[in-house]
C-alpha cells in the first residue's frame, strides 16, 4: 500500500499501480474535469501513470505553473502527429517542453518551409478536434523494437534502456510515441497554440551526427497569454542585437578571425568605453583598485586552480613555450590570487578589492554561438574581494549599493536570486549554512525582496545572482557574487591576523555587467538601439539645410565639440530628407537643422529621436547646455 498526503493534511491509502486519475474521482469528480497531471512526491505525472510511489499528492489544472509544461509536450505529440499524418516520411526525434514552449526534432530529406508549418498548424487543429486520449502502455524491449522498426532514432534510445528500466509508449490516435509522459488527457486540451519557426540542430546536439530539423512552437492556456507572448517575440526580433548591430555599425564577426569573436567597431567601441569609463570611476569611489593580468598563463596555475580538473572542457588548449605549457586564461581568478600572494598580508589590509577589465577565452561548440550574448572570447568586468570573516556582510551591503547604483544608471530593474548548497560540495554543511544565513541577512536588512534557487549554488559556495529585466520583460543574466571556500584552500591563501597567527581569509567573487559584449547586446535590445545620449556613439548630427547655412552649422559643431559632445555635420548634397532619413536609421538622438531664419538669429532647429516631424527652435548656447547636463548626469532620455 502507498500513503498518498493531500494538501489539506488528510492521507490516502491506496494499492501500488493504481491510477492517479481514480485517486483523483476519489476526491472528486469535478475536480478529475480540471485535472491536467499530478504531483507526488514532488514529481509531475499524468493522470495515467500507475503510482509506484507514495507521498504529498497534488493535483494540478491550468492554474499550476508546472501544468504548462505539461500542455506543451503534449502540444509536441500533437505536431509530431500532424507531420507525421502530412510526411510519413519524416522520422521522428525528440520533442520536449523548453522553456517558453517546445520543439520536435524530425529527420527529412528537405527542410520544411513557412507553407509546410501552416499545413501542420491546420493539421495539428484537426488532431486536436478529433480528441484523441494519450493511451500509455509499458512493454517490453522487444515489443517497443517492433513498434518504432522504422524509426531508427527511436531504436537507438531504445539501445540505451537498462533492463529494470520501464519503457513506456504513448498513442494519440494515429500517432506513437516512445516517451516517458506527463500528457494531458486528451489532444483538445491543446487549444491556443502557435507553431513558430525552424531551424536545423544536430541529433542529440552532437555536430558529428546527422542535422535534423526543428520545428518551434509555443502553448498556453489563455489565448491573451498567447497574444502576448507572439507580440513580445515579434518585438524581439524587431530589437534583436545582430541585425541593430550591424544597422548601427558597431561589431562585426569575421570567419578569418574566427566564430564567436566580436569585432568591436569605432561606433560599438564608443559604446563599450563610456560603459567601461563610468564602471572604473563607480568602482573606484567604491574602494576598488585596479590590476591587469596576462591573457595567456602556465597551465600550472590552473591546476593549482582546479581549473584544468573541473573546467577543461571550456578551456581552449594548451601551446608549448619552452617546454611549459600555456593556456589563454578561462578566468582572472587565479591572476588576481597570485598579486594577493605577491607579498604578506596583514588583517589590517583587508578588506582587499582588486578589480579588472579581464578578457578571458572559452571554448564554446559553434551551435550554441549567438551574437554578443554567446561568445569565445569576451572581457569581464572582474573582482575578487580578500576579506575577514567578519567583513562579509559588509562588503555585501557595499555590493547592494553599487549593483543598485549601476542599474539605475542603465535603467534596468532587477530581481535577485539566492543560490543555494549544490548536493555535491566542498567545506562543511554548517560553513554553508553560516554563508546562506549571512547572505540572505543582508537581503533582509536591507528589505530586498529576493527569491531562493535550492542547490542552485556552484560546488565552491552560495552566491546572489542579480537578473535585469529589459524593457520588453525579458530576464537577462546581471551581476553576481559569489562566495569561495574552494580557492582560499587550493591556494593557501593567508593573512596575519590580530592575533598574529596566521588564517584564512574569504574570497568574494563579483561581477557586475559579466561580459561586456554580452551586456552590450543586451542593452542594443533593452534600448532597441536608441542609446541614452552620454552612451550614444553620436550624439547630435549637424544639418545645413543649404549652402548658406554651413558655415552656421560648422559653429554649431564646434561648440559642441568644445563642449564634450559627439557631433558631426551632414553637409552633403544629398536631399534634407534623405539626410534626416539617415540620422534617425542610426537612432542619433539629437539632429540640429540649421536654416536661413537659425543661422541668422544663432539658433537651431531641434529634431529628437522619437519625436517625429516635430521641431524645437532654440538658441545655441541653450542646447549645448541641454546635451551637456544630460551626458553629465547620464539620463536615460530622450
Ligand atoms: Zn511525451
Ligand atoms: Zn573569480
Amino acid at each position: 500500500m502507498l500513503t498518498l498526503t493531500l494538501p489539506d493534511g488528510a492521507t490516502r491509502q491506496v494499492e501500488e499501480g493504481t491510477l492517479p486519475r481514480d485517486v483523483v474521482e476519489s476526491i472528486g469528480p469535478r475536480l478529475l474535469r480540471d485535472a491536467l497531471a499530478v504531483e507526488v512526491d514532488g514529481e509531475v505525472t499524468d493522470l495515467v501513470t500507475p503510482l509506484r510511489k507514495g507521498g504529498a499528492f497534488k493535483v494540478l489544472t491550468a492554474k499550476d505553473q508546472q501544468s504548462l509544461d505539461v500542455l506543451r509536450h503534449s502540444g509536441a505529440h500533437i505536431l509530431a502527429t500532424a507531420v507525421r499524418r502530412l510526411r510519413p516520411d519524416a522520422k521522428i526525434g525528440f520533442g520536449p517542453a523548453i522553456e517558453d514552449g517546445f520543439y520536435y526534432d524530425f529527420e527529412v530529406d528537405h527542410p520544411f518551409t513557412p507553407e509546410d508549418l501552416e499545413s501542420f498548424e491546420a493539421e495539428m487543429r484537426k488532431v486536436i478536434a478529433d480528441k484523441y486520449p494519450f493511451v500509455r502502455e509499458e512493454v517490453s524491449q522487444v515489443e517497443a523494437r517492433k513498434r518504432f522498426a522504422d524509426d531508427p532514432l527511436k531504436l537507438e534510445r531504445l539501445s540505451e534502456f537498462s533492463d529494470d528500466e520501464i519503457i513506456s509508449t504513448y498513442t494519440d490516435g494515429p500517432f506513437i510515441d516512445l516517451c516517458r509522459g506527463p500528457h494531458v488527457p486528451d489532444t483538445s486540451y491543446l487549444k491556443h497554440f502557435k507553431l513558430l519557426h525552424t531551424a536545423g540542430a544536430y541529433w542529440r546536439g552532437d555536430e558529428h551526427r546527422q542535422m535534423l530539423q526543428r520545428i518551434y512552437a509555443t502553448a498556453f492556456f489563455s489565448k491573451d497569454d498567447l497574444d502576448a507572448y507572439v507580440t513580445r517575440l515579434e518585438e524581439a526580433k524587431r530589437r534583436d542585437h545582430r541585425v541593430l548591430g550591424q544597422q548601427l555599425d558597431l561589431y562585426s564577426t569575421d570567419q578569418r578571425v574566427g566564430p564567436g569573436l566580436i569585432l568591436w567597431h569605432p561606433r560599438g567601441a564608443i559604446v563599450r568605453n563610456e560603459i567601461e569609463t563610468y564602471e572604473r570611476d563607480l568602482i573606484l569611489r567604491h574602494g576598488y583598485s585596479l590590476v591587469y593580468t596576462p591573457h595567456i598563463v602556465s597551465e600550472k596555475l590552473f591546476q593549482i586552480s582546479g581549473h584544468l580538473e573541473n573546467f577543461k572542457e571550456n578551456m581552449f588548449g594548451a601551446m608549448e613555450v619552452e617546454g611549459a605549457a600555456y593556456r589563454p586564461k578561462p578566468m582572472n581568478c587565479p591572476g588576481h590570487i597570485c598579486i594577493y600572494q605577491s607579498s604578506p598580508r596583514s588583517y589590517r589590509d583587508l578588506p582587499i578589492r582588486y578589480a579588472e577589465f579581464g578578457t578571458v577565452y572559452r571554448y564554446e561548440r559553434s551551435g550554441v554561438l549567438h551574437g554578443m550574448l554567446r561568445v569565445r572570447g569576451f572581457t569581464q568586468d572582474d573582482a575578487h574581494v580578500f576579506c575577514t570573516a567578519d567583513q562579509v556582510v559588509t562588503e555585501i551591503e557595499r555590493l547592494l549599493d553599487l549593483v543598485d547604483e549601476m542599474l539605475n544608471t542603465f535603467g534596468y530593474p532587477y530581481t535577485i536570486e539566492l543560490a543555494t548548497r549544490p548536493d555535491k560540495y566542498l567545506g562543511t554543511a554548517e560553513v554553508w549554512q553560516r554563508a546562506e544565513e549571512t547572505l540572505a541577512g543582508v537581503l533582509k536588512a536591507r528589505g530586498k525582496e529576493y527569491s531562493v534557487d535550492p542547490g542552485g549554488g556552484t560546488f565552491y559556495g552560495p552566491k546572489l545572482d542579480f537578473k535585469l529585466i529589459d524593457a520588453i520583460g525579458r530576464k537577462w543574466q546581471g551581476p553576481t557574487v559569489q562566495l569561495d571556500f574552494n580557492l582560499p584552500e587550493r591556494f593557501d591563501l593567508e593573512y596575519n591576523g590580530a592575533d598574529n597567527a596566521p588564517h584564512r581569509p574569504t574570497m568574494l567573487h563579483r561581477v557586475l555587467v559579466g561580459s561586456m559584449e554580452r551586456f552590450v547586446g543586451g542593452l542594443v535590445e533593452h534600448y532597441a538601439g536608441a542609446f541614452p545620449v552620454w552612451l550614444a556613439p553620436e550624439q547630435v548630427r549637424v544639418i545645413p539645410i543649404s549652402d548658406d547655412t554651413r558655415a552656421a552649422g560648422e559653429s554649431i559643431v564646434n561648440r559642441l565639440k568644445a563642449a564634450g559632445v559627439r557631433v558631426h555635420l551632414d553637409d552633403r548634397s544629398e536631399t534634407l530628407n534623405y539626410r534626416i532619413r539617415e540620422a534617425e536609421t542610426l537612432k542619433i538622438p539629437y539632429m540640429a537643422i540649421v536654416g536661413k531664419r537659425e543661422a541668422e538669429s544663432d539658433a537651431l532647429a531641434l529634431r529628437i529621436r522619437g519625436a517625429g516631424k516635430k521641431q524645437e527652435v532654440l538658441p545655441v548656447q541653450e542646447f549645448v547646455d541641454r546635451v551637456k547636463g544630460e551626458i553629465a548626469s547620464r539620463t536615460i532620455t530622450p
